[in-house]
């Protein structure tokens, strides 16, 4: 990549969980000499998304850019210790997600397998009688299709994928600093530093916004309206006597998702809208959705776990781009200088990797090298023309 900066630029990244650290990493990788400073609150990450995921990877996405992020960060996981160091261990499991449809969802499920597959995925249509040999003890009277990933799908565990990358980006010259960013300071089209807690002010030639679920608060302290908010999301850890060979990421027609996790099994269910509000630091699970809406429906899909014992459960905060359940990645068209890398809207660990990537090309050269993210960038908020994101979990 040819480099447009200099040794005297300096970077501001502002949260340090996976976006900015992977941001911060793909930085000193594409050959930026400045320095760059990750600003985060909280070097625990007890409240960050990434810390709280499921952290799950898919391909089976509507929209081409996040299947090339997929794909690019799948790659990545396979090979996790040629790229952070044969200590690195994440976890990653390729054992596919199984995307359940209706039967009036039957055109439109495999039209959307063969625009994946079109980019790289390999996903295959399933009737029901074919799911039905393939998983045996989950029920299909009543579906209508199944997709499945045979490849680039699964679940890794986020924390050793962020502390792989934070710790790859210190050996790389990259400054952490824990304090929180109150402000920022601006100068014509540029942001020209940030003010931190307790007075300080950190000055910048270039400034990322990668705060997650709060990054629509900050870009409000400049007037911007970037249409990203904290949604609480639960997470209920269970254990069942039922056991499958194989079991993938399960995601029902009904809203519900399930997939192993340890000797048990991690799932959960999107709150009714009306429950649905924004979460401002609460991070009390649903626990009420357990028994009222996700366990029988649960049952249903697998009779077997009707048995089952709940573990605990934890709620964490989707960054819900409100737009169109997609992230925004790229530069402000007024504060030119001010990049998102925000609003993942649930599926920003596994697109993390390509992020940081993409915006550390935008700094290094000036546009996108690789896979090309302008469908992600601030113009479509702008001009409030969504880019629709049809499989939302
Ligand atoms: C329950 C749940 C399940 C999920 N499952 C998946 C999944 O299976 N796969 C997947 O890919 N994604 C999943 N996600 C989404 C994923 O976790 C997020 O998209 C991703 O973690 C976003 O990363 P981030 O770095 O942008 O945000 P975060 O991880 O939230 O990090 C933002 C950081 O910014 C810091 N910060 C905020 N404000 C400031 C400030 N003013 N100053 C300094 N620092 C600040 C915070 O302390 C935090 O550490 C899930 C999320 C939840 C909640």
């Amino acid at each position: 990549m040819s480099s447009t900066t200099t040794s005297s630029e300096r970077v501001v990244i502002v949260g340090g969980a996976i976006m900015g650290s992977f941001g911060a990493w793909s930085l000193r990788k594409a050959g930026f000499a400045g320095s760059i400073t990750v600003v985060e609150k909280d070097s625990t990450y007890q409240f960050s998304s990434t810390a709280l995921s499921a952290a799950s990877i898919r391909t089976q996405f509507g929209t081409p850019t996040n299947i090339q992020m997929s794909l690019f960060a799948a790659e990545m996981f396979r090979n996790i210790k040629a790229v952070f160091g044969d200590d690195v261990d994440i976890g990653y499991q390729e054992k596919g997600y199984l995307i359940l449809g209706r039967h009036d969802q039957i055109a439109e499920r495999m039209e959307a397998a063969r625009m994946q597959r079109s980019h790289g995925a390999d996903v295959r249509v399933l009737d029901p009688s074919e799911l039905g040999e393939r998983f045996p003890g989950i029920r299909f009277d009543d579906v209508g299709i199944g997709t499945f990933g045979l490849q680039h799908e699964g679940w890794f565990d986020a924390w050793s994928l962020l502390s792989a990358v934070r710790r790859a980006a210190r050996q790389l010259d990259v400054r952490y600093t824990e304090t929180a960013v109150t402000g920022f300071r601006t100068q014509g089209d540029r942001v020209t530093g940030v003010d931190l807690a307790g007075g300080d002010m950190l000055e910048c030639d270039h400034c990322v916004l990668a705060a997650g679920a709060l990054s629509g608060r900050l870009a409000a302290s400049l007037g911007i309206a970037l249409p990203v908010v904290p949604k609480k999301r639960t997470v209920f850890s269970f254990k069942t006597p039922f056991r499958l060979k194989n079991f993938p990421m399960l995601f029902d027609a009904s809203g519900i998702w399930v997939r192993p996790e340890g000797e048990g099994y991690i799932g959960g269910i999107q709150p009714p809208d009306a429950m649905d509000i924004d979460a401002d630091g609460d991070f009390e699970p649903h626990h009420d959705l357990m028994e009222e809406v996700f366990w029988p429906l649960l049952a249903h899909r697998i009779p077997a776990m009707e048995e089952l014992r709940l573990n605990r459960a934890w709620a964490g905060h989707y960054e819900v781009n409100t737009l169109d359940h997609n992230g925004v990645v790229g530069a402000h068209d007024e504060l030119r200088n001010l990049i998102f890398a925000t609003g993942f809207s649930g599926h920003g660990v596994m697109h993390a990797p390509a992020v940081g990537r993409g915006v550390a090309e935008l700094i290094v050269a000036g546009a996108f090298q690789s896979i090309d993210m302008t469908p992600l960038g601030w113009a479509r908020i702008r001009s409030s023309t969504p880019l629709v994101e049809s499989i939302v979990y």
